[in-house]
């Protein structure tokens, strides 16, 4: 079998093209655009690069855009004086709290302060709990994309055997969440797991999220599987997943190449969340 290969630079781009006629349809209603901020704390060259990447898709999407900035020393109170003008200001719809923030700082507590109908991220308590108990509420976007890319591949998730492999907060949990929300059967793994290989070859959909290049081998997919690649993994010689893709597509149905699988996802489902953000604030 030579497995289908999702394209989620095509599945983003569309999302983007919806996105922006969505944001232009705010604009209009409104006389505003929604608007995303982010809130940098330092200079981490690698962060530096994200949120560059977030102000430039969000004016394709004709999303305003507000890069924040505070020095590496800034205190909890600096950051947290910030955040709260930022939940009190109209123009923002959205908001981001650039993570790893310096050590002296608490990430989780400080993306907790942010208001959950601008949790763009959902990484909030509240949003995760929304999430938890099946409510609306803003959803993290690499997981969101991920759902979005099982539809292009038109998996069957409902009474699906899907294995997870990742716990993380931002990834392997709200995920699995996702996944019991369409009904499927949903089993996590991580470090600690016994013979993952046994677990992950019961799988219909396999998603991996791990952070270890190509650990996914041809023989821990059952034939016929779809197989969503999270990993992102810097080597000498390029980008690289967490499956080893050549031998994995010719045992799978359906595969995301990395680059061009999910992390495209992730920067469309951040513009959808930000309008989406917008018009939950115009609704209360
Ligand atoms: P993380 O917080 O480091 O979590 C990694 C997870 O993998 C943990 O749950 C860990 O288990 C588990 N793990 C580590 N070694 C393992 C092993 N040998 N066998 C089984 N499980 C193992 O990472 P993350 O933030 O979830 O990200 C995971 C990967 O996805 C990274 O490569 C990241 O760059 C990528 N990512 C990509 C996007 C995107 O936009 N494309 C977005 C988010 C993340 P324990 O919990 O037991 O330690």
């Amino acid at each position: 079998m030579s497995a289908t290969v999702i394209d989620g630079r095509a599945v983003a781009a569309r999302l983007r093209e919806q996105v922006k006629a969505d944001a232009a349809a705010f604009a209009q209603e409104h006389g505003r655009p929604p608007g995303l901020a982010t809130i940098m704390v330092g200079d981490d060259p690698a962060s530096a690069v994200y949120v560059a990447g977030k102000h430039k898709a969000s004016g394709e999407a004709g999303i305003a855009s507000f890069d924040h900035r505070l020095p590496a020393d800034a205190s909890r109170d600096d950051v947290a004086a910030l955040i709260q003008r930022l939940n009190a200001d109209p123009e923002c719809s959205g908001m981001i709290v650039q993570l790893p923030v310096p050590k002296h700082l608490d990430g989780v507590e400080l993306t907790g302060l942010v208001d959950p109908d601008k949790d763009v991220d959902g990484l909030t308590p509240i949003s995760a709990g929304r999430l938890a108990l099946g409510l609306p509420g803003l959803r993290p976007c690499t997981p969101s994309g991920v759902m979005d890319l099982l539809a292009e591949a038109g998996a069957e998730l409902e009474g699906a055997e899907a294995v997870v492999i990742g716990r993380s907060n931002l990834f392997g949990k709200p995920m699995a969440q996702m996944l019991i929300g369409a009904s499927a059967t949903v089993t996590v793994c991580h470090s600690r797991t016994r013979d993952l290989p046994a677990v992950t070859r019961r799988a219909d959909v396999l998603i991996a999220a791990v952070g270890r290049a190509e650990m996914v081998k041809a023989d821990w997919v059952k034939p016929g599987a779809v197989v969503i690649d999270v990993g992102m993994n810097r080597l000498a010689s390029g980008l690289v997943g967490d499956v080893a893709f050549d031998e994995v597509a010719q045992v799978a149905s359906a595969i995301t190449a990395v680059p061009g699988g999910v992390g495209p996802m992730t920067i469309a489902g951040l513009l959808r969340n930000t309008v989406q953000a917008a018009r939950l604030q115009e609704s209360r």
